[in-house]
């Protein structure tokens, strides 16, 4: 494992090559693919075996470091981890095959906390190298925003500006992107999501402006988010009693977490299978019963995190089983589940192991018992995306009684929200973007 010599490459071109830096910074290839590391390095035998008497921040140190070029020496990456994986990722039981890998214990209790941070360090250290302030513009339409903002709150070096659209974000997810202030500044558009990310990229393709600032963007497909993506998986092995037949159900949206899981299993760990478990949004599991792609536009479902009609990391998928369906069919098995069935799983599933899931851990849990009826004698993990207490009317309305309100949630009820607003034209948001300090 050579640590200075992996290079990425964009899946719309093999020859395009660029180092870990520049894939960050960049985002999307300049041809438009997803960069893809060159090749997936291999972890040593015992360090499966060994897992459980190995620290999480040892784990991910050993996982990340092949990825990553010197100019993150050991030491600088070892404090990025600590930062970024500086919660729990408890594994609870909930009945004899099926356990529960939470990873909502960060700051916006969603799994997209642990790639934001990722990212924003990693950004950091890339603002420290070129001696420049870097601007991070990213649309949301409400969680990405969040785990941004929290991501790269106070981070040196870095400005985030995140647009989002008036009206159409809840009260608290405003809360959770919008009132911190500092270095992160919100802005409101008068227009929709998709006039949010117009405006976004059509700042990355406005030579002028780039002149002024060196942008980047935040978005889910960034190599830096995916990365750290694969230490839960060894996270939620390590703590497993029963490590025969291991099968993942992974909730999913644009297959991020999945890809992630799928780099971990090339690197070594005894993964059986994944489920790849979609709400009405199913385009993959299409894909995976027919062989053929056919993206379409989404419809809004109670998981809407996983509201995707065009999953951005399909090409990964792809990529890492060599183009191939039947390759790709042997590892995963795909599963969709309306609105109706994710209720009646959250219900099915407190009354019987007192465990409150939500929406999209539901569609998780609906896919792994699926797989697992076709499947007998296999041990699975379900992963829980989010707390439950982030889509309160849903799990109210699926156990018929109250909800208390995380913490966190409740801490935010009395912060002020900061943002300042802007109509969907792209002048005025060049004009801000000159003024916001
Ligand atoms: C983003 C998100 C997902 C989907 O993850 P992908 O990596 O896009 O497939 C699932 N659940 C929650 C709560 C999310 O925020």
């Amino acid at each position: 494992m050579n640590k200075s010599t992996m290079n990425y490459y964009s899946t719309h071109n093999p020859v395009h090559r660029v180092p870990f830096s520049e894939a960050v910074v960049n985002g999307l290839a300049p041809d438009g693919g997803l960069y893809m590391p060159e090749v997936i390095p291999s972890l040593p035998e015992n360090f499966i075996a060994s897992l459980s008497s190995i620290s999480n921040e040892q784990i991910a140190f050993t996982i990340a470091r092949p990825f990553i070029d010197e100019n993150f020496p050991d030491r600088l990456l070892r404090s990025i981890i600590k930062d970024t994986i500086n919660f729990e990722f408890p594994l609870v039981q909930l009945d004899d095959q099926t356990c529960s890998l939470e990873l909502y214990h960060g700051p916006t209790l969603a799994f997209k906390d642990v790639g934001a941070r990722f990212m924003a360090l990693v950004l950091r250290q890339i603002a420290n190298t070129i001696q420049q302030e870097i601007t991070v513009l990213v649309a949301t339409s409400g969680d990405t925003g969040s785990a941004v903002a929290h991501g790269f709150f106070q981070v040196e070096g870095i400005r985030v500006v995140i647009l989002y659209p008036d009206g159409k974000v809840s009260a608290l997810q405003e809360k959770q992107f919008a009132t911190l202030g500092h270095n992160i500044h919100a802005v409101k558009v008068d227009g929709t999501f998709d006039d949010c990310q117009r405006l976004v990229k059509t700042a990355f393709l406005d030579a002028e402006l780039r002149k002024q600032f060196f942008l980047s963007s935040a978005n889910s497909i960034n190599i830096a988010r995916l990365l750290p993506q694969t230490f839960y998986y060894f996270f939620g092995w390590k703590q497993l009693q029963k490590k025969e037949s291991v099968v993942f159900a992974v909730p999913s949206g644009n297959f991020g977490n999945l890809t992630a899981g799928i780099i971990a299993k090339k690197m070594g760990l005894p993964v059986k299978a994944f489920v790849a478990a979609t709400n009405r949004n199913d385009v993959v599991p299409q894909y995976l019963h027919t062989g053929n792609f056919m993206p379409r536009p989404s419809v809004t479902t109670i998981s809407n995190a996983m509201d995707v009609g065009n999953p951005s990391n399909f090409a990964r998928m792809l990529a890492l089983y060599e183009e191939n369906w039947s390759l790709m069919t042997k590892d995963i098995y795909g599963y969709a589940f309306t609105d109706d069935e994710t209720l009646q799983a959250i219900r099915q599933v407190y009354q019987s192991s007192s465990y409150t899931l939500d929406p999209h851990g539901a569609v998780a849990y609906l896919g792994l018992k699926k797989y697992q009826h076709e499947h007998p004698g296999t041990n699975g993990i379900i992963i829980e995306t989010a707390h439950p207490s982030k889509f309160p009317d849903v799990v109210e309305n699926a156990l018929q009684q109250p909800l208390p309100l995380h913490p966190t949630l409740q801490g935010l009820q009395h912060q002020q929200v900061q943002s300042v607003t802007c109509s969907s034209s792209y002048d005025d948001f060049k004009n801000l973007l000159v003024v916001l300090k």
